[in-house]
């Protein structure tokens, strides 16, 4: 039965860095709604132009679309064991979503962690981030520099800062996360299917918390 791993939290409360250690310790594909959006804004297609000014302002993608580019990535054959997911479900609509397909596909939500920071940390956090544009890898000019200032520990790429990183957009992005998404931590609460962790530790010490929910899914 494939396995699926639904990460949330604020942003900036380190979900894609939690992820990319948890996909590649379990062997499962890490799924990014924000990592897709932005690779159709770079490609520039159809998709791409039709959510680029959303993400400028940090509202949130409608529905519909959301989960039908979610469909088609947990469609392709490395998501056949399963994925951890990162940054959708977003809202209750595509959490009832997610559970229809993945039913679909033989699997449920195995696991949710859910990565508790408070919103002063979060701020810092966002308005200090660097992401590789080449391989998409992330830190933190602070609590996670790069050996060589900006450029990438893994791949040498360029780093640079996102544009919905600013102060501004960071607030209606948390806003809009308070609004519609942390109404889901009930909704996993009840399901029986929710490990809360202190995000508000270091990165390793979020990963070993993390690492300890995950090895209890039976
Ligand atoms: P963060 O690092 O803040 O968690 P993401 O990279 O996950 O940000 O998302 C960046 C932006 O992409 C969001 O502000 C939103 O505009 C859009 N987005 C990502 N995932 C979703 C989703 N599940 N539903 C709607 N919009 C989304
Ligand atoms: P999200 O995907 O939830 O928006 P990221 O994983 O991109 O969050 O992390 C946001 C920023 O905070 C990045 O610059 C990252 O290096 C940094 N970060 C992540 N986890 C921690 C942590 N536990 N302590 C301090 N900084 C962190
Ligand atoms: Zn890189």
């Amino acid at each position: 039965m494939p396995m699926y791993l639904v990460l949330i939290g604020p942003p900036g409360a380190g979900k894609g860095t939690q992820a990319k250690v948890l996909s590649e310790q379990k062997n499962l594909a890490h799924v990014s709604s924000g990592d897709l959006f932005r690779d159709n804004i770079k490609r520039q297609t159809e998709l791409g132009k039709q959510v680029e000014a959303i993400l400028k302002r940090g509202d949130l993608v409608p529905d519909d679309v959301t989960i039908a580019m979610v469909r088609d990535r947990l469609k392709q054959p490395d998501c056949a064991a399963g994925a951890v997911l990162d940054g959708f479900p977003r809202t209750p609509a595509q959490a009832a979503a997610l559970n229809k397909m993945l039913g679909e596909f033989g699997g449920k939500v195995n696991l949710v962690p859910y990565i508790n920071v408070s919103e002063k940390s979060l701020i810092e956090r966002l308005t200090g981030r660097w992401t590789c544009k080449s391989c998409g890898t992330v830190f933190h000019q602070k609590f996670n520099p790069p050996k060589v200032q900006g450029k990438c520990d893994k791949c040498g790429g360029e780093l640079a800062q996102r544009p919905d990183d600013q102060e501004e957009t960071v607030k209606n992005r948390i806003s809009k996360y308070l609004s519609e998404t942390s109404p889901l931590i009930e909704f996993y609460q009840k399901a029986g299917v929710m490990a809360e962790l202190d995000g508000e530790k270091k990165i390793e010490d979020v990963t070993k918390q993390l690492l300890a929910a995950v090895a209890k899914i039976r």
